[in-house]
């Protein structure tokens, strides 16, 4: 993902490029001895096959907040393929625009609508902050975990696919930034299987050297021991691959647990689906946080947010395998099975999945690990 560069981005870029390029002139260290286990990619290893549609906004994501009768309403919505990554970032980020609000109206209880990964970060860090006994914080959602489109993602920490970089004004990359940096610490602090978080070696396969020129999406910094292979002979027939070391999160685990923790603090659930503002005005809470994921373009006829239809498929886990791969597609390897991804359409609603795309999502992978196979 590019985005609009600046002054200071572009220093820290070319001393990070200059880095990367030192480090692959290296001589063979050990990260050549990298062994891969193979993914066993076929059509009989395929447990389920799953369509999401990320809330895409060309803009970016929305955070902002505005008066509503006596309320306010903020809203977080739009964060396209990156929504788990950006959620602590933009959450708090969201939450900072209330802090007025609640501080002079001396407000005591909070809506979130929407129970996604976006809700239930602002829900948990409502509590954190504003905590006055139970019922401080109320969810009001469609959907529950498993069945949002958080639990869809394939949830490898990235900010990517998030806009179009000639879409957007410095107000968003500001914003983009912060939400990056919080929420990159936020998770490191729940690794471990209790959150279904773990650091993972990610792999970008690329066909030429300009590639390998852009910055990682949401700033180099972010992303520790990056180096450059130009070996295709062991790294799965790419002239250039890009390792760097992100985290990956288990949304099942993951959403799980935030739930868990939400009612543990005193946090209350009303299934309920709002068909417009007016219902939302009704609430009995004075701050409400707007976390609908897509469900935003109706309720608040935001028609910039489109979805971005996505179709996975999942292969039975294998438990060897300790690391992701990203070209014109994707995979990463999680307990609940290895993720197969690679599809982007744009304003496409359909969920159903489609078996011209299945086979080319299989096909895709069943060829990178031949060439994978080929270097043992
Ligand atoms: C195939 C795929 C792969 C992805 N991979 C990644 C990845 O690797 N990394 C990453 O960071 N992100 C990834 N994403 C993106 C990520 O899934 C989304 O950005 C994120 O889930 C958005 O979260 P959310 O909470 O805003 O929305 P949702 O998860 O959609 O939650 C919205 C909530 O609002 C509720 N709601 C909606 N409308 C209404 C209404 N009218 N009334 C009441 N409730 C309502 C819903 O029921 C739900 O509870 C991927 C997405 C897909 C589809």
């Amino acid at each position: 993902m590019s985005r609009r560069i600046n002054r200071r981005d572009f220093l820290r870029g070319a001393t990070a490029t200059s880095l990367l390029l030192m480090s692959a002139r290296l001589p063979h260290t050990f990260a050549s001895e990298r062994r891969f286990a193979p993914v066993n990619v076929s059509r009989d290893r395929v447990i389920r096959e799953v369509v999401g549609l990320r809330p895409y906004r060309a803009s970016g994501f929305v955070v902002d907040a505005e008066k509503f009768g006596n309320k306010l309403l903020v809203h977080n919505y739009g964060h396209g393929g990156g929504g788990v990554t950006l959620s602590w970032g933009t959450a708090s980020l969201a939450i900072d625009l209330a802090r007025n609000f609640v501080a002079t109206k001396r407000a005591r209880r909070f809506a979130v609508l929407g129970c996604g990964v976006s809700g239930l970060s602002v829900a948990r860090l409502l509590q954190r902050y504003f905590q006055n006994g139970p019922g401080t914080v109320t969810i009001y959602a469609k959907a529950l975990p498993p069945d949002t489109t958080s639990n869809i993602a394939g949830a490898w920490w990235s900010p990517t696919s998030v806009y179009e970089p000639d879409m957007v004004d410095t107000k968003f990359d500001d914003q983009f930034l912060r939400a990056c940096q919080i929420s990159n610490r936020a998770f490191q602090l729940l690794v471990g299987p209790e959150y279904g978080v773990r650091w993972i070696q990610t792999y970008e396969l690329m066909r030429n050297e300009m590639s390998v020129e852009r910055e990682l999406a949401g700033g180099n910094a972010l992303y520790p021991a990056v180096a450059i292979h130009r070996d295709p002979a062991r790294y799965f027939g790419f002239p250039v691959v890009r390792e760097s070391t992100t985290m990956l999160i288990e949304p099942s685990i993951y959403l799980s647990a935030l739930l868990r923790d939400f009612y543990i603090a005193g946090g209350r659930v009303v299934v309920k689906e709002f068909r417009n503002r007016r219902e939302i005005a009704r609430l009995p809470e004075t701050v409400v946080f707007n976390c609908t994921g897509l469900g935003a373009r109706a309720l608040f006829d935001d028609e910039e947010l489109i979805p971005v239809r996505g179709q996975l498929e999942i292969l039975l886990p294998q438990p060897e395998i300790d690391y992701c791969y990203l070209s014109s597609a994707y995979m990463f390897p999680r307990r609940d099975g290895i993720v197969l991804g690679g599809t982007w359409d744009h304003d496409d609603w359909s969920l159903l999945p489609n078996a011209e795309q299945a086979n080319q999502i299989l096909e895709t992978h069943t060829s990178i690990m031949k060439s994978l196979k080929s270097v043992d």
